[in-house]
């Protein structure tokens, strides 16, 4: 059910509603829009039914929400949600311009791609430490040693760090490193992953599994916000299709699909949904143009010796050229690239 309080209504109101809520022994999900207050109470089907949720002082109107995702749903949340990661806003037509390598592989080969991708406007920089990789005989990522270097070189140059956690009892250890955590296309449907998430102080980006739904995408999206967890970001990356001259197949209607069901962001990411450098530019130039909330790339300064992904991976030349392109067309439908927030000492480049 969704609570629409009445305009404007005051703290003590909206505190009053949510007593009430609780003394019905329902949950709240708070909903603070900037002169609308909605409060979702999600549960028991007949339990909601039978609650007089109307009578309560304040409350305009109780209307059920129909999708069967709903803290994720557009009707709970009406306006964007705009995610700020350390000063970089995401969503509402800020984009989130995420780069880097498919994996952490050494301090100074992150260091050479970030400043490089940072340089050509990249605003996130993003890298694993734990590879979910199709075989156990492949490298697997550097695990701690590989967080201690992402923060490092994201600090250094002043960009929020985004990296993927594959198992509950990894996801402390990405906290204590990372500024996002990401849950791989793999994971989509690990519920007990995103439930973890889900308890975290810090955004998620939920990749879409390889044969997930819209509806399957956002329902998963329900295990992380209904923890607590408010910021998730959606990710576009390609699903499995017959077609085979593409790793992937990357569905761009879906962005203007979940805005319309969804006031999450949702970004893309034409390096795993091609699979090709010849590809990924057009995919991204076409991501901006339908409105997408950034585009994640991976780039590599030599894609023939990277240890994951190396044949997707675009060089940082190719990855600051697309970024002069992106930049026209994100002007031509009115987006903006976020620049992250100045950090407190300057990034010194050349130490
Ligand atoms: C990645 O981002 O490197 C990755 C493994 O992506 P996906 O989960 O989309 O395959
Ligand atoms: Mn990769």
């Amino acid at each position: 059910m969704i609570i629409v309080l009445k305009p404007n209504s005051s703290r003590e109101t909206v505190d009053h509603v949510l007593e009430c809520i609780e003394a019905m022994g329902l949950t709240p999900h708070l909903s603070q829009g900037v002169s609308r207050t909605i409060i979702g109470v999600i549960g028991d089907e007949s339990k909601l039914r039978a609650a007089p949720l109307q009578a309560i002082a304040g409350v305009e109107q109780v209307l059920p929400i129909l999708k069967p995702f709903k803290l994720a749903s557009r009707e709970f949340h009406p306006e964007d949600l705009v995610i700020n990661l350390k000063g970089v806003r995401i969503g509402g037509g800020s984009l989130a311009m995420i780069a880097g390598p498919c994996a952490v592989e050494s301090e100074p080969l992150l260091t050479e791609v970030a400043e490089q991708v940072r340089a050509a406007g990249a605003n996130i920089l993003r890298g694993g430490a734990f590879k979910p990789r199709t075989s156990p005989y492949s490298f697997q990522g550097l695990g701690r040693e590989g967080l201690k270097i992402l923060r490092a070189v994201g600090d250094r140059f002043g960009m929020p760090v985004v990296t993927e956690v594959m198992d509950p009892r990894q996801v402390e250890m990405v906290v204590e490193h990372a500024d996002m955590i990401q849950i791989g296309a793999r994971n989509m449907q690990n519920f007990d992953l995103l439930k973890e998430v889900g308890r975290t102080p810090i955004p998620v980006l939920l990749k879409r599994g390889m044969s997930a739904t819209v509806k399957d995408l956002l329902m998963s999206t329900e295990y992380i916000l209904s923890q607590g967890n408010r910021r998730v970001i959606l990710c576009e990356r390609g699903v499995r299709t017959f077609e085979d001259s593409t790793r992937n197949t990357l569905d761009l209607s879906i962005v203007p699909n979940v805005k319309g069901l969804s006031h999450l962001p949702i970004i893309v990411d034409p390096s795993h949904a091609t699979g090709r450098p010849d590809l990924i530019p057009s995919m991204a130039l076409a991501a901006v143009a339908a409105g997408a909330d950034g585009v994640h790339i991976e780039v590599h300064s030599c894609p023939e010796k990277a240890l994951s992904d190396g044949p997707q991976a675009l060089v940082p030349a190719q990855y600051a050229e697309l970024m002069t392109r992106i930049r026209a067309v994100a002007r031509a439908v009115g987006s903006t690239i976020a620049e992250p927030e100045p950090s407190a000492e300057p990034a010194l480049l050349h130490s």
